[in-house]
């Protein structure tokens, strides 16, 4: 249940309330806005009794029970949007935040090239995986913490802010060193102890949408996490799979970025890289996805893709990249927002 109590009465007002809900069981989360304070309250007595009696405490001016499975993340529990910041720059605010880089840190030299191309680009996120989530084992895993330390010389040299993947619970803390923004990818969805080791980094987290979950479960693997404590949720639509995969890797689901928008105050970002697995298909995709409201884009960029080891057909140039970056600035003024 939620409780919405008046901020004008003061601190000791609202511990009593999250006292009382602590002692019947309730993990309690605080969402404060200029008039009202909501507490989320979690867990805890089923009982009809204690939502009544919060009702009659000072300060309570309504209970709301929540209806759909999700507390934490829901439009009822905080109204405003989430506003994540990391250091100059924020997320889910007016600005529309670009992440883009390769899928996977090849090589030393391969990461610094494209690296200084994005900072040219005004884009101030770089993408790039040093763990690979491969279907085949035979494939490159990635470079592992060597990878991590490419990216991190990269962010020394250009100022960029980075974006990678764990997929084991055991290198949560070692990523995390490394990292500015941990990539939850869409096979790791339901990875509950993943979810909930990421949630104690105390970094932003992007959340993938997993290949075939629905939107109640993606919120719900969002949930985990903030229910661990970390609030700083990016949620990204990344294309599930359907039954047609001739013209497209994956059907990139744009409706899903109004959805969340309606029951969540999550930034919400989209990636049609591997939404759609075609580089031509990239940057109209874009410019839908900014359209429909997306707070941000993910984008694979490789100086050579035709030298990629992973998904080289739906990297884009850094010239392409550049004509995309262009043509989506049109889209955000005209959706009132910057790039
Ligand atoms: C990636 O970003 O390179 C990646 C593997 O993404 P996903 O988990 O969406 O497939
Ligand atoms: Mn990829």
């Amino acid at each position: 249940m939620i409780v919405v109590m008046n901020t004008n009465l003061g601190e000791e007002v609202v511990q009593k309330v999250v006292e009382k809900l602590q002692k019947n069981g309730y993990q309690t989360h605080e969402s404060k806005g200029i008039e009202k304070i909501l507490i989320g309250a979690v867990g805890g007595e089923k009982s009809p009794y204690i939502k009544q009696a919060i009702e009659v405490m000072e300060g309570v001016e309504k209970v709301i029970s929540v209806l759909v499975p999700y507390k934490l993340a829901s439009r009822e529990f905080k109204q405003e949007n989430t506003v994540i910041r990391l250091g100059d720059i924020s997320l889910g605010g007016e600005q529309i935040q670009v992440m883009a880089g390769p899928c996977a840190v090849e090589s030393r030299e391969q990461l610094l090239e494209i690296a200084t191309l994005i900072k040219e680009s005004g884009v101030r996120i770089l993408r790039g995986g040093a763990y690979k989530p491969r279907t085949s084992p035979y494939t490159f895993q990635g470079l592992e913490e060597k990878g991590l330390e490419y990216l991190a010389e990269a962010r020394e040299k250009t100022g960029l802010y980075i974006v990678t993947e764990v997929m084991d619970t055991r290198k949560v803390e070692l990523v995390a060193q490394y990292a500015d923004i941990l990539q939850i990818g869409t096979r790791n969805i339901q990875n509950f102890p993943l979810l909930t080791e990421v949630a104690k980094s105390n970094k932003p987290v992007l959340l993938k949408r997993g290949l075939s979950s629905t939107i109640e479960e993606w919120i719900m693997a969002a949930e985990y996490i903030m229910l661990n404590g970390n609030h700083q949720v990016i949620l990204c639509e990344r294309g599930i799979r359907s039954f047609d995969s001739a013209y497209s890797r994956n059907v990139l689901d744009l409706s899903a970025v109004p959805i969340l928008k309606g029951l969540t105050h999550l930034p919400v970002i989209v990636d049609p890289s591997h939404g759609t697995g075609k580089w031509r298909l990239v940057e109209p995709m874009a410019r839908a996805a900014v359209a429909v409201g997306a707070d941000g884009l993910i984008i694979e960029v490789h100086a050579h893709p035709e030298e990629a080891v992973c998904d080289g057909p739906q990297c884009l140039k850094p010239q392409k990249f550049m004509n995309l970056l262009q043509e989506v600035k049109k889209i955000a003024g005209v959706m009132g927002r910057t790039l």
